[in-house]
């Protein structure tokens, strides 16, 4: 469900024929050299293609229509070991519309100070050589990344590793499908937007579906098939009846059950990979899925409430980025609820009514029936849990009218000072950074919605690199953010994508 593609990056190393055969040799010897390592590293959670060396406006052009065409290339990434000029490039970059990164490295960690002469000059002069590249991307303002640092430096091949996970972000934006089988909450203004603006900067594909459609997909499942999924719930998780009639409640639970499978078909018979509800239209559903759709968001799916697309998209996006990691904490849609303002303890309790995916749980997940204080349908079943420890970051990309803005937040995860044994939903509480009032206030400064795509597994710099790509702006709100410097980045942003 996660990824269906088995996406590689290229490895494309610029020289020219000034410098003899011999030192063109030497030039491969040193890529495939780096290209091994690099996948032996353990550390890239994609492999990396060598090519043959760039040395051609011809062969520059044609490489990169070959990687434009590849289904599974999902990025390129480029190394002048030698000088190569730059207008050589100019074509194949023009016509290049994939990810792009320039891996600023050398073959030799040290200057080899006994041997040095002007020939181990000529043949290893990236200092020089991607200077020059350099300057002709900038020139073409072509957005990419860059990567300094020797590659066998595990930091270094970390920062590649990191923009992998944002490349295939990239790359699979535009793969991304919402169902919409429920408007935007009457009235409610951040979970607006323009659609036909997002699929052309993201390439989202936002399509509605009357909910009894996908209602009659849930009755359809079989009273089999709901059983055989309502016994894996009682097997995985913790049933807290608290006080109600085991039949009933197990009665409550297939109900979910049932949404889950009916959800999960017509979602894959139409290829829709995210999906948004809304409490208050629901038509022929007997509950607001909540069991269900947390079981979804686990298995891949975004989801976003009350017809809230953008957030939906962005949780597909990040569960598509943080795909295959090893020793993932999680990622779920959230809501900011209520705070805790005592000093020294400030948070934000984060909830929704049901909706929090469980790949962000610590510790046991229970299974609770309570009324939903809202809409007019049965008590929904829903899994309930805390959240782990931790840095995350908090998203949320909102319409400002003439452009999309993300904004993200460093944010620390902490456990509650108390247990909360009356709240009938799962939780996560943090801390945001620099701190509660300047992280709140900044937020709201930048016009932050309630709803957040958030995780644990993706960083600031992640997120931030993909929003360049996709040519909308990002602002930040971390460690280093002070109000008044942080005004000045809005500003700038209204003048910039005016
Ligand atoms: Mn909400």
């Amino acid at each position: 469900m996660l990824l269906q593609k088995e996406y590689k990056f290229w490895f494309c190393t610029g020289s020219q024929d000034l410098y003899g055969d011999e030192c063109l040799a030497k030039v491969a010897e040193h890529s495939k050299r780096i290209v091994d390592e690099l996948n032996r590293s353990g550390i890239l959670p994609y492999e990396v293609v060598w090519k043959p060396t760039l040395i051609t406006n011809e062969l520059i052009r044609k490489t990169f229509n070959e990687a434009n065409a590849d289904e599974t290339c999902a990025g390129v990434i480029t190394w002048m070991h030698t000088f190569s000029p730059a207008k050589s490039w100019i074509l194949g970059l023009q016509e290049y519309r994939k990810p792009l990164m320039h891996f600023h490295t050398q073959f030799n960690e040290e200057l080899p100070y006994d041997t040095i002469d002007m020939d181990f000059m000529n043949e290893n002069q990236s200092a020089h050589g991607d200077r020059e590249y350099g300057h002709i991307v900038s020139r073409m303002r072509i957005e990419r990344k860059v990567v300094v640092g020797h590659w066998s430096d595990p930091v270094v091949v970390g920062k590649i590793a990191s923009w992998m996970r944002t490349a295939v972000g990239i790359m699979e934006s535009s793969h991304i499908r919402v169902m919409r089988v429920a408007d935007n909450m009457r009235n409610v203004a951040v979970t607006e937007g323009d659609k036909v603006e997002a699929q052309i900067k993201f390439g989202w594909e936002v399509d509605a579906y009357p909910v009894n459609e996908i209602a009659e997909a849930v009755a359809a499942v079989s009273a089999s098939d709901t059983n055989a999924l309502v016994d894996e719930y009682y097997d995985k998780y913790d049933i807290l009846l608290e006080g109600r009639d085991p039949e009933e409640f197990k009665k409550h639970v297939a109900v979910q059950a049932q949404i889950e499978i009916g959800f999960e078909r017509f979602l894959k018979e139409k290829n829709y990979q995210a999906i948004v509800t809304h409490f208050g239209d629901l038509g022929a559903l007997k509950q607001l899925p909540g069991l269900a759709i947390q079981r979804l968001m686990e298995k891949g799916y975004g989801f976003g409430a009350e017809g809230d697309w953008k957030v939906a998209a962005m949780v597909r996006l990040m569960k598509i980025m943080t795909a295959g990691m090893k020793d993932a904490k999680g990622t779920s849609m959230l809501e900011d609820y209520t705070y805790n303002l005592v000093k020294g303890k400030e948070g934000i309790l984060e909830a929704h009514m049901l909706e929090i995916c469980p790949s962000i749980a610590d510790g046991p997940i229970s299974i609770k029936c309570q009324p939903l204080s809202m809409g007019d349908r049965e008590d929904p079943a829903r899994l309930v849990f805390t959240s782990k420890e931790g840095h995350g970051i908090a998203t949320s990309l909102i319409d400002l009218g003439n452009r999309f803005r993300l904004i993200i937040n460093d944010v620390e995860c902490k456990k509650t000072e108390k247990p909360m044994p009356k709240l009938p939903t799962a939780t996560n509480f943090w801390t945001p950074e620099p701190d509660m009032y300047t992280g709140a206030e900044a937020w709201i400064l930048a016009g932050g919605a309630h709803h957040t795509a958030f995780t644990y597994d993706l960083t600031a710099e992640q997120m931030g690199d993909w929003a360049n790509a996709m040519g909308i702006e990002a602002v930040y709100i971390d460690k280093d953010t002070k109000i008044r410097d942080f005004k000045r980045d809005l500003m700038l942003g209204e003048v910039f994508y005016r």
